[in-house]
């Protein structure tokens, strides 16, 4: 069997900052996967790419959170693909999921390390019922390349147990909200949480060492960086 057994068509693009695009594909009917999994991404037989899913399971569609980057090689693929064209996924992998829905959650995350994060987030509150407390602390440079920032206060709205704190390494001087690496926002961030890390590997060392010398197990901590 082809390890990129399952073809998914273009349904819709839509661009979400400067660069990340909202890209929806038709879901196969035998294509499972579990919130936070990432599939490789095949364009051509030289030419493949991993991408975190950023829908949950039960949606109906799958969505990919992607930044377009000048001259890469994926990206540019990505870029001119149009409604209606096909590329093909391999099985869902990676080990940046949950198991229970009754525990605390805390993501930390950089640009489209966000992806996964709404795949279990989406899952845990809008499928599982989930109660528990989730955090989503989520490091952009500028205001415009808040990812999806309309559906996370609507989120936050409907979902008293979800808090997001987004914070800006470059604001401009009509950001009024947090500042800084957000890693900077790790202090006494309380330990009886799962952490799920994901974005730049920089961010991920620092977040683990500050997450760690608070006391959190290392067996309470995913990591995935790209
Ligand atoms: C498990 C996993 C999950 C991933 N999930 C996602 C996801 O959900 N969304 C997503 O957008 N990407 C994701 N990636 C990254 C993705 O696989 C590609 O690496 C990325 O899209 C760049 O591929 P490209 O072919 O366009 O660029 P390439 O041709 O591979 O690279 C072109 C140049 O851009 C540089 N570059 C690579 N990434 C970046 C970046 N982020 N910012 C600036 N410069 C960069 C490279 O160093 C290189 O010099 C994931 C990676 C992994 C390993």
């Amino acid at each position: 069997m082809s390890i990129f057994p399952y073809p998914i068509k273009l349904k819709d693009k839509e661009q979400l900052t400067p660069d990340a695009f909202n890209f929806t594909f038709t879901k196969p009917v035998d294509f499972d996967f579990q919130a936070g999994q990432y599939t490789e991404m095949s364009f051509s037989p030289t030419l493949t790419r991993c991408y975190s899913l950023a829908s949950a399971p039960q949606d109906p569609d799958l969505h990919f959170l992607i930044k377009l980057i000048p001259q890469g090689a994926a990206s540019e693929f990505l870029r001119h693909l149009t409604i209606g064209e096909t590329v093909l996924i391999s099985e869902a992998k990676g080990n940046w999921i949950t198991s229970t829905s009754s525990q605390n959650l805390t993501f930390v995350v950089t640009g489209t390390g966000i992806a996964p994060a709404r795949s279990i987030i989406r899952d845990q509150l809008l499928f599982q019922a989930s109660t528990a407390p989730i955090n989503l602390l989520a490091g952009f440079r500028q205001e415009t390349d808040i990812i999806a920032r309309a559906e996370w206060e609507e989120l936050q709205q409907q979902f008293p147990n979800l808090r997001c704190l987004f914070s800006l390494s470059q604001p401009n001087e009509q950001w009024f909200g947090p500042t800084g690496y957000i890693t900077d926002h790790l202090d006494n961030i309380g330990t009886d949480s799962c952490f799920f890390l994901c974005g730049l590997p920089a961010m991920a060392t620092t977040a683990i060492q500050k997450i760690m010398a608070q006391g959190v197990s290392p067996l309470k901590i995913r990591t995935e960086v790209y």
